[in-house]
């Protein structure tokens, strides 16, 4: 007989979409040729967007959200992979169009999986998860466009969220000096002990940018987009170069050209979703290594099942400090 397991599910009716926490089979899982027990998820911005369906990032329904998990192996037809093995996943579709990560039991491709960096635990993987394997993904695009720790500054904006506050902890690890760009100036201090040398007020880049501004920063790293990334453009230096990931402020790019025209600026797009294997890996790796993962659980904030909608609210009201990690199957009796 088929494992039962709990897993959250987004339906579509007529009435509109539901998200409910319910008891599935595991003949219910799409296929793939790895199963894996589900540890820890972690809790994105898209995931907020996803459980609350303020945007269409889950587009087949029914389907379990969450984009990312790390956990366990228990059965595989993979060459890869055995029982037993532990892995971690970001991206690929999972919890858009593939089952995802908010559930006890998942089924998907193996190819999409990476083998959990040796020295860290699942829980710890989640602690980085999406958001923190993005971070490194765009440090990766400013090294390889010659931003270094002596360039100068970079600056970072969304600083207090997850993206955010990772970037700054591995830029600040690797030798930068970083300047933190917030909303909240009530995370100052968190901000300057994960290693910002200096902390910004966002206002100072949500109003519509000049073409070009006081050259300041070596490089950035943006999470906001619309204005605030307009505003950053125009204040980097001559060479510099922007790894552009998110769009927390707004889809728009109210920009000039003049930045890359006329100080040779380069802005970098940043997708983990689908970021080859061997990026992916070397990502992880450096992550494992390099990150500070006391530093780090400062800023995290587990939760279990139960608490999963309301923090999804949380995250999109951008109330969410540093990165949140979902303990899987806690808190399930009496909420099914
Ligand atoms: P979080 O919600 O944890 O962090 C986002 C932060 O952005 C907030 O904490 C806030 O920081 C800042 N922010 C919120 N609203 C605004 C605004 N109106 N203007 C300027 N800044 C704002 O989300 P994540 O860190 O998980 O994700 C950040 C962004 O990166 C999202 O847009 C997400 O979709 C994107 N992303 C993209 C990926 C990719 O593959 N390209 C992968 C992962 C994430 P503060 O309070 O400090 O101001």
């Amino acid at each position: 007989m088929s494992e039962q397991f709990t897993a959250y599910q987004i339906s579509k009716s007529e009435k509109g979409t539901e998200l409910e926490l319910l008891q599935l089979r595991e003949q219910d899982l799409m296929p793939g040729d790895v199963t894996v027990r589900v540890e820890y998820s972690g809790l994105n911005y898209k995931d907020g967007l996803a459980l609350t369906s303020k945007a269409p990032v889950v587009r087949r329904f029914p389907l379990i959200p969450g984009i990312d998990f790390a956990g366990c192996v228990t059965k595989s037809d993979h060459p890869d992979f055995a029982a037993g093995d532990r892995v971690l996943l970001t991206g690929y579709g999972v919890g858009e169009t593939h089952h995802g990560g908010y559930s006890e039991l998942a089924r998907v491709n193996g190819d999409w999986l990476v083998p959990l960096p040796n020295g860290i635990s699942t829980r710890q993987a989640m602690m980085i998860g999406t958001a923190g394997f993005t971070s490194m993904l765009c440090v990766m695009a400013l090294e390889k466009h010659g931003i270094l720790p002596d360039s100068g500054t970079v600056l970072v904006t969304g600083a207090a969220g997850g993206v955010g506050s990772v970037a700054i902890m591995l830029l600040a690890q690797l030798g930068y000096r970083v300047a933190a760009v917030t909303g909240r100036r009530s995370e100052q201090e968190f901000l300057e002990g994960i290693g910002a040398a200096e902390v910004l007020d966002r206002k100072q880049f949500s109003e519509k940018a000049r073409p070009l501004a006081r050259e300041q920063w070596a490089g950035a790293i943006d999470v906001a987009g619309g204005n605030t990334l307009a505003n950053v453009l125009s204040q980097i230096k001559y060479g510099g170069a922007v790894a552009a990931c998110g769009l927390a402020e707004s889809m728009e790019l109210p920009a000039s050209v003049a930045p890359f025209i006329l100080r040779g600026v380069t802005l970098c797009g940043i997708d983990s979703v689908m970021t080859p294997t061997a990026r992916r890996k070397e990502a992880w790796r450096r992550l494992s290594t390099g990150l500070d993962l006391e530093m780090l659980e400062k800023g995290v904030n587990e939760i279990g099942f139960a608490e999963l909608p309301s923090a999804a609210e949380a995250i999109l009201a951008g109330k969410i400090r540093g990165r949140t990690v979902v303990k899987i199957g806690s808190d399930i009796e009496g909420n099914i």
